[in-house]
């Protein structure tokens, strides 16, 4: 069950952030490039250590012919590996490299019409460039073939909406670089063989109002809602037939079919009252955190470092975790929060919220003890995480944390976690 009335309204702490200039940080001095996620993407290294890479060069060939190179997004020196445990990628294996050289971050004249590229070139192009869609973490090459090959879309929509707090990183593409990525998107569509773009955009805001201007109105798709979580997102006439991509991605392919450039830049949002200036960064991907937290002038004063947004967004301590494809937004927090995580008092504030139509608290409930064959019926898996229900619990317990685990295990299989102490009774 969806009723418009769901969800919450929303703060918007976007500050100034989106109305400065986008903040290039081109001479960071060591970059940390992920060779292996885990167990399930992994390159191979064509350079040795003191090797010299070039911005845009190579450092890792993929073991799966149809997954992505790996390229340097520095000029410098292969400087070894490092094994970082990432909140969000889990076990990565980098390859670390040390800038060399001043670089000039300059957009060059246009060599070709990318509107010449047929869409397996186009495809072709976005697996060559290594672009990985910041919407979703997905390779785009992958997911322009899989939408060519089946159930392709009546509508590919770039993503522009940004409904959570701080988020602005999108806009700041979209009001800076607003016509390439109108070209990436259309090219993206050619490529899937989708009929239909649009840019997405919330317009009850006055701002980004003013930014739609620069396009045509049909390339707009306008969403009016001011409560979060936003849906209904699709143009009539397309509902349940629409592909999303993100606006980073959109660019990217255009700058990759237009110049043959590398996906090596990302950009994102620092944001938070723990910042003298908020801002949007253009980083060289591998960038530590702590350089971007550094640009915007962090105090000392810091109780929370979220990556991501202040709802769906995960903590972290480790400001020499690098930014990654896919990372869009870093808030930082002076106020300590000391809520205590009280129990459940049945007041249903989760369930009146929940824009899928769930019962957080029986959900969490059911999970909690271990009832599973009662849980499918409640439908966990349709949770998306919104975090919704975690922001009205006036008990503070992380509601949303136990869907998400309960929607996990709702297909059947089980997996519990017994930790060490199972061993030491
Ligand atoms: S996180 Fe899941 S359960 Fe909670 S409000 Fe959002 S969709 Fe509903
Ligand atoms: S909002 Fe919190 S306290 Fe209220 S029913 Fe849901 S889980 Fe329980």
């Amino acid at each position: 069950m969806k009723d418009a009335k769901r969800g919450i309204p929303m703060i918007l702490e976007k500050g100034s952030a989106p109305n400065r200039p986008i903040k290039v940080l081109s001479d960071v001095p060591r970059v940390y490039l992920p060779l292996a996620y885990g167990e399930e993407r992994r390159c191979r290294p064509v350079v040795a250590d003191y090797d010299t890479v070039m911005r845009g060069g190579l450092l890792g060939q993929p073991q799966d012919a149809e997954d992505i190179a790996l390229y340097s997004t520095v000029t410098g020196v292969v400087a070894g590996m490092r094994h970082i445990n990432h909140p969000l990628y889990g076990q990565l294996t980098c390859s670390v490299v040390d800038r060399i050289l001043s670089e000039e971050t300059q957009e060059e004249p246009i060599p070709q019409m990318p509107d010449d590229l047929s869409p397996a070139e186009l495809i072709a192009a976005a697996k060559q460039a290594g672009i990985v869609d910041e919407l979703d973490g997905v390779q785009l090459h992958a997911k322009l073939q899989s939408w060519a090959d089946f159930d392709t879309p009546l509508c590919l929509l770039a993503d522009a909406i940004e409904p959570e707090p701080y988020q602005s990183s999108a806009y700041a593409v979209l009001k800076y670089y607003g016509r390439q990525v109108l070209i990436g998107l259309r090219l993206a569509a050619k490529a899937a063989g989708i009929p239909m773009t649009r840019i997405l955009l919330q317009t009850a805001y006055t701002r980004i109002r003013k930014m739609a201007m620069q396009f045509d109105p049909n390339d707009i798709h306008g969403i009016r809602r001011r409560r979060y979580p936003v849906f209904n997102k699709e143009p009539a006439g397309t509902e349940g037939r629409c592909g999303f991509i993100g606006v980073q991605a959109c660019l990217a392919l255009y700058r990759a079919a237009a110049f043959g450039t590398p996906h090596t830049d990302g950009f994102i949002t620092v944001a938070g009252d723990a910042l003298e200036t908020s801002h949007n960064l253009q980083v060289p991907f591998g960038t530590p955190i702590e350089e971007a937290l550094t640009a915007c002038g962090i105090g000392k004063n810091v109780s929370l470092l979220l990556i991501g947004d202040a709802l769906t967004g995960v903590e972290f301590t480790d400001r020499s975790l690098p930014i990654l494809p896919g990372m869009t937004c870093l808030v930082a927090l002076r106020d300590p929060i000391n809520y205590r995580v009280r129990s459940c008092i049945g007041c249903g504030q989760c369930a009146a919220v929940c824009h899928k139509g769930l019962l957080p608290y029986e959900i969490s409930k059911r999970f909690e003890n271990m009832q599973y064959e009662r849980l499918a019926m409640l439908e966990p898996e349709d949770c998306d995480g919104c975090g919704v229900c975690t922001a009205v619990c006036p008990a503070h317990r992380p509601i949303a944390q136990a869907v998400l685990q309960a929607g996990d295990s709702a297909g059947g299989t089980i997996f519990v976690d017994w930790g060490d102490d199972a061993w030491n009774p």
